[in-house]
């Protein structure tokens, strides 16, 4: 007997949810649906619930699945990116003058999009360290947010927040706990599993896999707030192409085995690092020496490929991230290449100066899946220059 969807482990539901054979042809790959409108059998009669490319499309709906099945949720809903996800959660929560409790280092664009667009409309921001849960219990206490947004492993000083722990404070406050987990994926952390509400993703980073297609999405169990996130996925439109949703798909499959080796090649990467004179301090929870490195090992099934650096200086930062070959100077994280990144004046340009700034000191890497000792040696001769 087949072994029932619901028992499979996370590799298989990654392989396979959503992916049943296409039923009229047998074609193993289902195909990718690109009609925008449905013929219906007279007025209403639709025949798979399709109408309106807008509204829903069967290669998003096969998408969807996939990303509730490897998150453990019931709902998951595509998006255009990563932040056209957020918007949706964020407005399908929010009212003029509620709050939104951010870590203090989550990705320049979350915060941009609070504080830039939906300020206008009424919307509060307060920023604290969401790996400190006391100084969170604080903030909760002075006032009731209505969300509490998180991003662990955080970029990208890698910090790393105890999602049970944060769910516990949030739900005593009757806020919504939201968790972006494009740094983990959840072949390395499941975090609804662990109390949390909602989760985010960049699909365009680990999901993706390949730097090749934009995207984002919101996973939840929750019946009226899937339900809400679905009007405004319909009504405002910032829905996934259908190419741009099997491209997805197509990394999804293969997400188990690339998150294994992101990670041993991040651990490599890493170690290499802490042992380098030039390095002043090295960023990875996979490391014993990270203050969040037992916390991630328990919430966590592997430490991932993202490993920040600080160096002596601003300068010195620059001067290296412009001097890796096999590493691209670039923006973006979580594709199978090695890329490096200076935030301060790349990623994270739009937070410099204010509460969210990233030290001029840091560079991050995207440690990809290439040959190990190749990415070190190209480190080497960086930090040479
Ligand atoms: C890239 C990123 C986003 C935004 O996603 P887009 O797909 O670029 O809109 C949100 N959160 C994190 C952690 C990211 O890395």
């Amino acid at each position: 007997m087949a072994t029932s969807d619901a028992a499979r482990n996370f590799a298989s539901l990654a392989v396979h949810a959503g992916q049943e054979p296409d039923a009229a042809t047998g074609a193993v790959i289902p195909p990718v649906h690109f009609s925008t409108t449905y013929a219906q059998d007279g007025i209403g009669g639709l025949r798979g619930g399709y109408e309106y490319g807008r509204a829903a499309n069967p290669t998003r709906t096969a998408l969807q699945t996939q990303l509730a099945a490897i998150e453990g949720g019931a709902h998951a809903l595509s998006f255009a990116s990563g932040l056209a996800a957020e918007d949706s959660l964020l407005r399908a929560v929010l009212r003029p003058g509620d709050e939104v409790l951010l870590g203090n280092d989550v990705y320049g664009g979350t915060y941009r999009l609070i504080s830039r667009v939906l300020g206008d409309w009424g919307v509060q921001l307060r920023i604290v360290d969401m790996s400190d849960l006391d100084a969170v219990r604080a903030a909760v206490a002075e006032r009731a947010p209505r969300i509490l947004w998180v991003e662990t492993p955080s970029n990208p000083l890698l910090r790393i927040t105890d999602i049970a722990g944060l769910a516990a404070i949030g739900h005593a406050a009757g806020a919504v706990v939201v968790v972006d987990n494009t740094f983990a994926t959840p072949a390395l952390q499941r975090p609804l599993s662990l109390g949390a509400d909602v989760v985010v993703h960049s699909t365009t980073k680990y999901l993706g896999g390949h730097s090749d297609v934009v995207g984002g999405a919101v996973v939840l169990n929750d019946d009226a707030l899937a339900e809400k996130i679905g009007f405004l996925q319909f009504a405002v439109g910032a829905v996934s192409g259908p190419l741009d949703a099997w491209l997805t798909t197509r990394g999804i499959k293969t997400l188990a085995v690339r998150m294994q080796r992101h990670s041993e090649n991040g651990l490599a990467v890493a170690s290499f690092l802490e042992g380098h004179e030039r390095v002043a301090k090295v960023y990875y929870p996979g490391l014993a020496s990270h203050p969040g490195h037992e916390l991630a090992a328990r919430q966590m099934s592997g430490f991932g490929g993202i490993v920040s650096l600080a160096l002596e200086s601003g300068e010195a930062a620059r001067r290296f991230a412009e001097s890796t070959r096999l590493f691209t100077l670039a923006e973006s994280l979580g594709g199978v290449e090695s890329l490096v990144n200076y935030p301060d004046a790349m990623t994270h340009a739009s937070v410099r100066g204010t509460e969210a700034a990233v030290p001029v000191e840091v560079v991050r890497l995207s440690v990809g899946i290439e040959d190990e000792a190749d990415l070190l040696a190209d480190l080497e001769q960086a930090l040479k220059d």
